[in-house]
């Protein structure tokens, strides 16, 4: 049951005949692992933690910088030098105190991964590495839990789901992108990136996370979508699975 403060809180929720009280208290029974807390996990979390996801887990290890204020739009200026997992739970419960925020002020590695994707229902991918990408995949798939991931560099972003919760024949992330191939050179670090961007793939993130939790079909699984800012236009790819991925096809 939602209490009065929720019913005003979520109210254009409660309207949309997607949601309504039903989905809204689906919404709230439910646990989001973001991994990565940058320029998609900071509006992911900010409307997660807006729309009333009981509880969100925010992982990332690093501290804000001066300059991940250009798109990191969960911090502001006087967060530099603290955790970003502490400043973006803070951020958060000034945004929505109804929701539990759980704050890990760690990267996910082999020792943590397991249980943290076993404490969650859906997980976001806002990471920024090859290496720790494959880690989530692979855990994920192992454990059949939804992955909502996205990527940006320049003026591209590129945004997948792998919804191994609701399709266990799905291709995964190493299917695409085996971890065998060389890992990109190109990063934000060297090649920059335009804020909106970011925006524009974690805000997906998001919209897809409460679309998989209130139950709605995610015509974006199985498929590559991948955004050109510059000409605002989406390219789609299907994704098929690799015969000889070793993650998925043992
Ligand atoms: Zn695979």
């Amino acid at each position: 049951m939602l209490n009065d403060k929720e019913l005003t809180r979520y109210s254009r929720h409660l309207l949309l005949k997607e949601i309504g009280e039903q989905g809204q208290e689906k919404l709230k029974a439910a646990t989001v692992l973001i991994i990565g807390l940058g320029g998609l996990g900071c509006p992911a979390a900010l409307y997660l933690g807006a729309a009333g996801v009981g509880k969100l887990v925010l992982v990332d290890g690093d501290k804000v910088e001066t300059s991940n204020l250009q798109r990191q739009i969960m911090y502001k200026a006087n967060h530099v030098g603290t955790g970003k997992s502490a400043s973006a739970q803070k951020s958060l419960y000034g945004l929505n105190s109804l929701v539990e925020v759980e704050a890990i002020n760690a990267n996910v590695d082999d020792s943590n991964i397991t249980k943290l994707v076993q404490s969650a229902d859906v997980v976001l991918d806002c990471t920024d590495n090859f290496a720790t990408r494959h880690l989530i995949n692979k855990t994920c798939f192992e454990q059949s839990k939804t992955l909502i991931s996205g990527a940006a560099i320049r003026g591209e972003g590129q945004f997948m789901v792998f919804d191994f919760a609701r399709d266990a024949g799905c291709p995964c992330y190493n299917c695409l992108f085996p971890q065998s191939s060389e890992e990109p050179t190109l990063n934000c670090q060297n090649s920059g990136v335009f804020g909106p961007v970011l925006g524009i793939i974690g805000s997906m993130q998001a919209l897809e996370t409460i679309k998989w939790i209130i139950g709605k079909p995610l015509p974006s699984a199985g498929k590559l979508k991948v955004f050109d800012g510059m000409n605002l236009s989406w390219m789609e790819f299907k994704m098929s699975k690799n015969e000889c991925c070793e993650v998925c096809c043992n």
